[in-house]
């Protein structure tokens, strides 16, 4: 087993993850991935502590110590009276959960990944490498790159995210069904909000059918802004497309001064909008020397914030799985086995999520108990523990 041929397609936080937990398992797998460049892309994501348990078990748990922030609270507005309608205590995360809930700049996250990886295997990452082609035989697999250039590979790991060309190689046409939602991102310096006095932790304002959150980055010394809001026209849905921070402005028109004040310090050049789509899930995530992970295997909406996190998640358990079979075709089936009913869920309950967002009745979070990620349970996972 550990002198296969593994090809990941993918060099995001799935890919590497899945990428250091082979290598600390005595793999040497290679990241084909399609950017030029490992760079400062882009901005906060959550790790909740499902996830955290995780990167602890790949040794990483200094490193985040070092770059995430813990938010000690988590605190949701009135959009209008800007009073305070829920407020979850993060405190007891560590003893309830057996770790924290961080937030990280995805670039923090990232490079720490590749720091380790590479640590581990110099030559690991192969960059502007754009898989444009995949054929399977029952001898392996033949990877055709943008260049022409051809790889082989005895199990590829489909890590190429939200529009995964693995996924639909290999389990068919992508049901991308757009919900309705847009989502905005913009990252402040926290030095050009000079006198604002902001709760700590994280905030979010709700609205009906929007909600716009901040929260701090690298131990405040930047604020990421999130709005999750219903939009008839459709945006594209990528990472990278500029929006106009006008838009922003006139959507939230009227919500609270620190929301006004936020919009009007996101600097034009980082300011981003995208569409959200959503996907059905998969009925398998592994065929012959294919396994997908992240959100290749199970894209899924942003309101449970559990992207990074289940493809953390994912990249544990498939590395564990790899390590304790002694056959390929035995840790795919085991690592189906351990994942799939999970991954399906938090696809549907990060869906429903969404439409929970619809309300138009923003005093209901008031009243009804409250369902989030938290309270449906999701933070107990131990990816490095669970039965494979
Ligand atoms: C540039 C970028 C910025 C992001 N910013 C945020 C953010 O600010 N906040 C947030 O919550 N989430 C963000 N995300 C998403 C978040 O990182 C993922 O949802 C989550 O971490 C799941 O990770 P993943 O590894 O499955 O997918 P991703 O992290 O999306 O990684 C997929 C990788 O595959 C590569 N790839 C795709 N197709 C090919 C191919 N054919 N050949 C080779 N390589 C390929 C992509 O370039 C990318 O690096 C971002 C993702 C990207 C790619």
């Amino acid at each position: 087993m550990k002198k296969l041929n593994i090809a990941i397609i993918g060099g995001g936080i799935g890919g590497l993850t899945a990428a250091l937990g082979l290598a600390r398992s005595g793999f040497r797998p290679t990241v084909y991935e399609q950017a030029p460049a490992l760079g400062e892309v882009g901005a906060g994501l959550s790790v909740t502590p499902n996830a955290v348990k995780g990167l602890v078990f790949l040794g990483l748990g200094k490193a985040l110590d070092q770059a995430a922030s813990e938010p000690l609270q988590q605190i949701v507005r009135h959009h209008q009276t800007n009073q305070i309608m829920v407020r979850i205590d993060r405190n007891p995360c560590r003893d309830q959960y057996g770790a924290p809930y961080l937030q990280i700049h995805r670039a923090d996250m990232h490079r720490i990944l590749v720091d380790a990886f590479t640590a581990l295997v110099p030559d690991g990452i192969r960059l502007n490498a754009h898989i444009a082609a995949m054929t399977a035989d029952p001898s392996g697999v033949a990877l055709t790159l943008a260049d022409q250039s051809t790889a082989k590979a005895d199990l590829v790991i489909g890590a190429d995210g939200l529009r995964s060309s693995v996924r639909q190689w290999c389990f068919g046409g992508d049901a991308a069904r757009y919900t309705g939602h847009v989502a905005y991102r913009g990252l402040i310096p926290r030095a050009d909000l000079k006198d604002l006095i902001m709760d700590e932790g994280s905030c979010a304002w709700a609205g009906p059918g929007r909600v716009f959150l901040r929260y701090p980055l690298r131990h405040g010394a930047l604020i990421n802004c999130v709005m999750l809001g219903r939009s008839e026209h459709w945006a594209e849905e990528t990472w990278s497309a500029k929006a106009d921070v006008g838009e922003l402005q006139s959507t939230l028109k009227g919500w609270p001064e620190e929301v006004q004040r936020l919009i009007n310090a996101i600097p034009s050049e980082r300011c981003f909008k995208w569409g959200l789509f959503d996907r059905p899930p998969l009925a398998a995530i592994v065929s012959d020397r294919l396994a997908l992970i992240g959100d290749a295997a199970h894209p899924m909406l942003p309101f449970f914030a559990q992207g990074a996190a289940s493809a953390i998640e994912d990249a544990v358990v498939l590395a564990r799985c790899m390590e304790a079979s002694d056959d390929l075709a035995d840790a795919l089936q085991r690592y189906q086995r351990a994942r799939l009913e999970r991954v399906t869920f938090m696809q549907i309950q990060s869906s429903a999520g969404g439409e929970r967002l619809q309300m138009d009745d923003t005093e209901r979070l008031k009243k009804e108990p409250l369902k989030n990620e938290d309270t449906l349970g999701i933070f107990h996972y131990d990816p490095a523990n669970v039965p494979i």
